[in-house]
């Protein structure tokens, strides 16, 4: 293994100025942040309403206002003909501002998958990938600006942390995917958005208080939410304890995903910094708890990288640890990034470690890997456009 730069290493858990989360606190991020305007899918139902009042119209707007965003996916005041056009504009100004706007568009896979790349508040770049199957249309969101988790062989990891994002800028890249999908675009695929994974950009448990606040109103049913099911999104994180162990009791029943791509701390300490100060033993421990509350399986997030963390005895100490659990492994073939010593492992490698586990007991897939071509699979999202990471490309 090639030895690593310190200054990605000791990093733990970060996130913007505004931001009151114990675990972001200590960024170095690389541009001022900027507070998003607050947006209607940033307040709950009642919260809603009384921002409304407060504007002089009536309570009812509120879930007019709700309908036409999250089950019309519509933001434009145009075509509110249900509310009278004296108020439209001001209600669309005050609760559907524009968070983000598209810098660029690609798509790959014959338009089954399309990648957006977009400006936030302050200039921060974010992306999202939307990937259709035959049976489902899922998104890839980003919740942070950048990440400041490190992980050497992460091109999003590479350029720090800018900021958070809030919660409704979540959920408008969940909008604008359900739209493509609304309208066709998205080739072979149902033209319902279906999934979520919470693998773009960022750290989700870092940013809590806004994935949490996003997670419940893409849960919540229409009006008031998209009214999808919990059990179609999935959570991931790279194991921050405190925060798994805070999501197991909030009463929800997504998917969690352990990005855990080492089964012992000497590796895992290099591949994913902050094992530094949240060790393997601790973040299974937090997995399992999450499990035995929720009932849900958790999915083990493992880039296979080669001569890395590929050897068949890495495997089968993997395979050793989950043996019997409520676990599910999903193996990454790990995506080039730009100008990254980091590459995929070997087929006969790849074979052998999917053969160990199974036999282990431990059921095992390899994902199904998007959007190479165009920088939006995992381990390369945000590569292009941030400063210091050159040309196309970015992560899940
Ligand atoms: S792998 Fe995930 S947690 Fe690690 S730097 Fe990349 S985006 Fe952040």
């Amino acid at each position: 293994m090639p030895p690593l730069p310190d200054a990605l290493l000791p990093l733990v858990p970060t996130g913007p100025a505004g931001s009151t989360d114990e675990s972001s606190r200590g960024a170095h991020r690389r541009s001022p942040p900027a507070r998003p305007s607050r947006h209607l899918a940033d307040l709950d139902p009642a919260e809603r309403r009384s921002a409304v009042v407060a504007l002089g119209e009536p309570a009812y707007r509120a879930d007019q206002l709700s309908r036409h965003y999250f089950a019309r996916l519509c933001a434009d005041p145009g075509q509110m003909s249900d509310i009278p056009a004296a108020g439209r504009e001001a209600l669309a100004r005050h609760f559907l501002p524009t968070l983000l706007t598209v810098v660029r568009e690609a798509s790959c896979d014959d338009g089954a998958t399309v990648k957006t790349l977009w400006r936030g508040a302050g200039g921060a770049l974010v992306e999202s990938v939307l990937m259709g199957y035959a049976d489902r249309a899922t998104a890839c969101v980003s919740s942070q600006a950048g990440c400041g988790m490190g992980c050497p062989f992460c091109a999003t990891g590479q350029g720090g942390l800018t900021r958070n994002l809030s919660a409704a800028e979540i959920v408008e890249q969940v909008v604008a995917a359900a739209r493509v999908a609304a309208q066709g675009r998205l080739s072979g695929a149902p033209p319902r958005l279906s999934n979520i994974v919470f693998m773009g950009m960022g750290e989700p448990l870092a940013n809590y208080r806004a994935v949490l606040s996003a997670i419940r109103t893409l849960t919540s049913p229409q009006p008031h939410g998209l009214g999808l099911a919990q059990r179609s999104l999935t959570l991931s994180t790279v194991g921050l304890v405190p925060a798994m162990r805070r999501l197991a009791g909030e009463g929800l029943s997504v998917t969690l995903a352990v990005s855990l791509h080492a089964p012992d701390d000497e590796l895992r300490d290099t591949l994913v910094p902050v094992n530094r100060r949240w060790p393997v033993r601790e973040v299974l421990a937090a997995a399992w708890r999450y499990a035995g509350v929720t009932g849900r399986r958790v999915s083990i997030e493992y880039a296979l990288i080669r001569d890395v963390n590929d050897q068949p005895e890495r495997a089968s100490a993997l395979g050793r640890l989950l043996r019997g659990r409520l676990a599910h492994v999903n193996l990454i073939p790990l995506n080039p990034t730009p100008g990254s010593v980091w590459t995929a492992s070997r087929p006969g490698r790849q074979r052998e470690f999917v053969a160990r586990l199974r036999a282990l007991g431990v059921p095992t897939t390899v994902r199904d890997t998007r959007g190479r071509e165009i920088g939006g699979a995992c381990g390369q999202l945000a590569g292009a456009e941030l400063p210091g990471i050159g040309p196309a490309t970015p992560r899940s």
